[in-house]
């Protein structure tokens, strides 16, 4: 591992007039993995990803790459590069010229500049496409033109702010699976923003989930789905219920919730809807105590024993797949 490539944030914020976008972020990302920051609308991910790049300020707090304080350095000379979310390729140069542009402010040849943009067409399979105006591309050949771009500067670190939000999801999946190829090819670290979850888990070593200009919960991707520490965590990430039982509130998984008779369960509830998907049928009931939980069955397993809504039902679960929360209104939090 190149532990020289570290990137962290020490008590990092950012402050727009009274608004403090990023409050005190600290977090040492993991050299040469794939970060996704995920979280809502307006949580501050973008003001953290354009500090790192240098194209907003830092109001407090430090950025270190590779145990070197970048936080006042200008975005060229960080060892960062960012690609961008509007492609803002110059319509009026070739592709090739727009990979080699960065090359060029930096006052290369022409010829060298001109072979490690060749270089990088090819890392991203464009080659074919290298004399082409940027309106002559699709969404997804432009997004390459872009990577290939951020790439010619041989960051140690790629930022990438929301990339794959204007493509249509077809495309969006198959982009997302290249990204993580290269990033695995290079060696280099990825940090990804984005709002979407499934994007995050598809794609991310680790995932940095932020919530109000603070770093909710942070840690390798399986271990934030499967253990939210907090109810924000649990309902951000999908796929899990959020009880609350007479020790405190608890996240489960709703596919490791059961049915089985009234009076059987650990809850005793009346089914209000069942949603068949495919491989799998959402049932959801409410229990005595007023609390909506949704049990996601196996459809093999659903159609063995049909249920209708308003069947009285227990609901039932191994202990061991409950994750106690930590909310606002526990004092244990923090
Ligand atoms: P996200 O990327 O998670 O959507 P941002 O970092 O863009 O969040 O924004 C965080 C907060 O900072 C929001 O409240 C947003 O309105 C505010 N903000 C972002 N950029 C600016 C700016 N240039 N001027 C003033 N406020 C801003």
């Amino acid at each position: 591992m190149k532990t020289d490539t570290d990137l962290e944030l020490i008590s990092v914020t950012k402050r727009y007039g009274a608004t403090v976008a990023v409050n005190a972020v600290s977090h040492r990302f993991r050299p040469a993995s794939y970060t996704c920051l995920l979280g809502p609308s307006g949580c501050g991910k973008s003001s953290t990803l354009r500090m790192i790049a240098g194209h907003e300020s830092v109001s407090d707090g430090s950025i270190l790459l590779g145990g070197r304080d970048i936080s006042h350095l200008p975005p060229a000379r960080r060892g960062t590069a960012m690609m961008f979310q509007s492609y803002a390729l110059f319509p009026h140069l070739s592709v090739i010229d727009n990979v080699a542009f960065s090359l060029k402010m930096k006052g290369e040849d022409v010829g060298p500049r001109r072979r490690k943009a060749a270089e990088m067409l090819e890392l991203v399979d464009l080659t074919q496409l290298s004399d082409r105006m940027p309106d002559q591309l699709s969404g997804g050949q432009q997004q390459r033109v872009a990577l290939a771009r951020a790439l010619i500067t041989r960051p140690q670190v790629l930022l990438l702010d929301e990339p794959l939000s204007a493509l249509d999801p077809f495309l969006r999946i198959r982009m997302r699976a290249e990204l993580r190829k290269l990033q695995q090819e290079l060696g280099i670290s990825f940090v990804h923003v984005t709002h979407g979850q499934d994007e995050a888990l598809a794609l991310a070593d680790e995932i940095v989930l932020m919530n109000n200009a603070v770093i909710e919960q942070a840690g390798p991707a399986r271990d934030v789905f499967n253990a939210p520490k907090t109810e924000f965590v649990a309902r951000f990430m999908g796929g899990h219920n959020v009880i609350a039982l007479p020790d405190g509130h608890f996240a489960i998984r709703a596919d490791a919730v059961g049915l089985t008779s009234p009076d059987a369960g650990r809850l005793q509830a009346a089914i209000t809807g069942i949603e068949y998907q495919g491989t799998h049928v959402a049932v959801t009931a409410r229990t005595v105590g007023d609390q909506d939980v949704t049990a996601l069955l196996a459809d093999r397993l659903f159609y063995q024993h049909p249920h209708n809504p308003g069947d009285r039902v227990g609901l039932i679960w191994d202990q061991e797949n409950l994750h106690q929360l930590a909310t606002d209104h526990n004092p244990t939090r923090r």
